[in-house]
C-alpha cells in the first residue's frame, strides 16, 4: 500500500517546540504512508532564543516515546538533586514553606527537567530533516476546503497540502484565519527572564539553593534554577498595571528589559533573591497573555492547532512545553488510528477520514487543556484581596502557599491512556447504539 499511496502533504505553520515535535511524531508514530511534511517558520534563522523552559514528567516521557533521547541526558537539562521539581520558599524569610513532589515517576530521567529553551529546540531539531524547514516564511493567512489547504506568506508565496497544523504560538495567524474574532488578554503579569552562565554566581551567594526555587511574595514572585549545559536562570514575575492595549503598544514579546528595574523590584526581598538580581546580567521581557478555551480544535476538515496556538494558557504552571509535546503525540496517535481503518490496499486521505482523526485528537486534548484554562482564567479574573494589616496579608500568603492545588493531573498526565479512553468511550457509545437498535428490532 505504502509505495502506491499518493503523498499526504502536511503543512506545519511554525517550527517552535510544538511544530518540531509534531513533525517528529507524525513521521515516527502516525504510520501514515508517504508523508510529506513541510514546516514554515517566520524567523530568518533558528537561533537559540528564549530563556528557560521546564518539562514535567509527562513531557519527558513523551520526549522518550518520540525517540528524542538526546534531550533526556543530564547534560542537556537540569533535574534537582533532591528529586523534587521545585522548592517553594517565602519571599522575605526564605523559609521553605512547601515543595512540589513527583507522585509516580520511578525513572529519574522523567523528573521535571529545566532547559534553556534553545537547547530543547536544538535537541528536537536534530530529528527533523533540515530541508523540510522553510525559514523567513511568515504566515499571513490560511484557507481550507474539503479538498485541501493553503498557507499564504507575507513574502507573497504560498504552499498547498492535505493537512494544515497551526503550531505558530500563542498569537497564531493560523488560528486567526479561521477564528478572526479570537482575542488574547494581558494577564496583568510580566516575566523578566534571564539565562546566563552559572559560573557567574560561583562562590558569590551564601546558601544559594542547589534545587530549583520559587519564592512567593504577596503579589510577585521570583524563580531561580540551574539549567542544562552549565546555564542558570532567574525569572521575576511581577504585576504590571497596564491594560492589554497599552502593553501591546509598549512591550513586545522577548523585548530587552532593564535589569535595574528587576533589582529595584526585588530590593526588599531576602538576601539570596536580592543577590541573584544583582548578579543577573540582563533581562528580557515576556508579557503574559491568555485567551479563552476554543470550542473546537477542528478548524476545518483538514485544519487543526497544536501547542500554544491551541491552548492559550499563557505559560501557567510552566506547562507549555510539555503540553505541546503531548499535543503532537496525540495528533500522531489519532492519525494512526484513522488511517488504519482504511480498507487494506487503499489509502483514505479523504476529508471525512482526516476529520475523524482531528476529532479524535480534539477529544483527547481539548478537555485536558480546558481544565487548565479554567484555572488560569479563575486566577486572572480574581479580584485582588485587601488586607487589614501586613500580618494578615502574610498569613493569607502562607495559607495560599501551603494549600496550592494538586496539579499532578497535569504534570503526570498520560496522553496515551487519555487517547485510549477516548477510543473506548467511542466504542462504548457505538455498542450502546447497536444494542439499542437491536432491542428496537
Ligand atoms: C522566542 C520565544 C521565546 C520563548 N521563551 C520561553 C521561555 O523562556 N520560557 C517558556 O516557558 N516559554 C518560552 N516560550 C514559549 C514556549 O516555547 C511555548 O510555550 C511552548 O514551548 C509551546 O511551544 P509552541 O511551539 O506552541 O510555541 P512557540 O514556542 O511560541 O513557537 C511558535 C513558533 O511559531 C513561529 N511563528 C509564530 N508566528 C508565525 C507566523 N505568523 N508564521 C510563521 N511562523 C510563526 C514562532 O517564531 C515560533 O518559532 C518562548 C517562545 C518563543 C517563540
Amino acid at each position: 500500500m505504502a509505495e502506491n499511496s499518493p503523498k499526504f502533504r502536511v503543512l506545519i505553520a511554525g517550527a517552535g517546540i510544538a511544530g518540531l515535535a509534531t513533525a517528529i511524531a507524525l513521521s515516527r508514530i502516525s504510520n501514515v504512508p508517504n508523508l510529506d511534511i513541510q514546516l514554515y517558520e517566520q524567523a530568518p534563522e533558528l537561533n537559540e532564543i528564549g530563556a528557560s523552559i521546564a518539562l514535567s514528567p509527562n513531557g519527558m516521557r513523551t520526549l522518550e516515546k518520540l525517540g528524542v533521547h538526546n534531550a533526556l541526558t543530564d547534560e542537556n537539562g537540569f533535574r534537582g538533586p533532591s528529586g523534587i521539581p521545585q522548592i517553594v520558599r517565602h519571599w522575605k524569610t526564605n523559609q521553605v514553606v512547601t515543595v512540589d513532589t513527583h507522585v509516580n515517576v520511578p525513572d529519574p530521567r522523567h523528573h521535571t527537567t529545566r532547559f534553556h529553551r534553545g537547547h530543547l529546540h536544538s535537541a528536537l531539531l536534530q530529528h527533523v530533516p533540515r530541508e523540510s524547514i522553510h525559514l523567513n516564511k511568515k504566515v499571513s493567512g490560511a484557507v481550507a476546503t474539503d479538498e485541501g489547504v493553503a498557507l499564504y506568506f507575507e513574502d507573497g508565496t504560498e504552499a498547498h497540502g492535505d493537512l494544515l497544523i497551526g503550531a505558530d504560538g500563542i498569537k497564531s495567524r493560523t488560528r486567526q484565519s479561521f477564528i478572526p474574532e479570537y482575542k488574547l488578554k494581558f494577564s496583568g503579569k510580566v516575566f523578566a527572564r534571564s539565562t546566563f552562565d552559572a559560573s557567574i554566581l560561583e562562590g558569590k551567594i551564601r546558601d544559594l539553593p542547589v534545587d530549583s526555587v520559587h519564592w512567593w511574595g504577596p503579589k510577585d514572585n521570583f524563580f531561580a534554577s540551574r539549567l542544562g549545559k552549565g546555564q542558570y536562570t532567574t525569572v521575576g514575575a511581577y504585576d504590571d498595571g497596564r491594560t492589554t492595549e497599552e502593553l501591546e503598544k509598549e512591550v513586545s514579546w522577548d523585548q530587552a528589559g532593564n535589569v535595574k528595574h528587576l533589582r529595584e523590584k526585588y530590593k526588599n526581598w531576602n538576601p539570596i533573591v536580592k543577590a541573584l538580581t544583582e548578579l543577573t546580567p540582563y533581562t528580557r521581557l515576556y508579557p503574559n497573555y491568555a485567551g479563552e478555551a476554543l470550542s473546537t480544535w477542528v478548524l476545518a476538515a483538514r485544519v487543526t492547532l497544536v501547542g500554544d496556538a491551541a491552548h492559550t494558557h499563557g505559560g501557567a504552571f510552566a506547562a507549555g512545553g510539555s503540553l505541546a509535546l503531548d499535543d503532537s503525540f496525540a495528533l500522531a496517535l489519532a492519525l494512526r488510528h484513522a488511517f488504519s481503518l482504511a480498507q487494506p490496499g487503499t489509502f483514505n486521505n479523504g476529508p471525512s477520514n482526516v476529520r475523524r482523526a482531528l476529532e479524535l485528537y480534539d477529544q483527547t486534548r481539548r478537555p485536558h487543556t480546558g481544565r487548565l484554562l479554567e484555572i488560569v482564567h479563575g486566577q486572572i479574573n480574581k479580584k485582588p484581596e485587601v488586607y487589614g494589616s501586613p500580618e494578615e496579608e502574610n498569613l493569607a500568603l502562607i495559607s495560599k502557599m501551603t494549600n496550592r492545588p494538586d496539579t499532578t493531573w497535569l504534570s503526570e498526565h498520560d496522553v496515551v491512556e487519555a487517547f485510549q479512553r477516548v477510543l473506548e468511550n467511542q466504542q462504548g457509545t457505538r455498542n450502546e447504539r447497536t444494542g439499542a437498535q437491536k432491542s428496537k428490532l
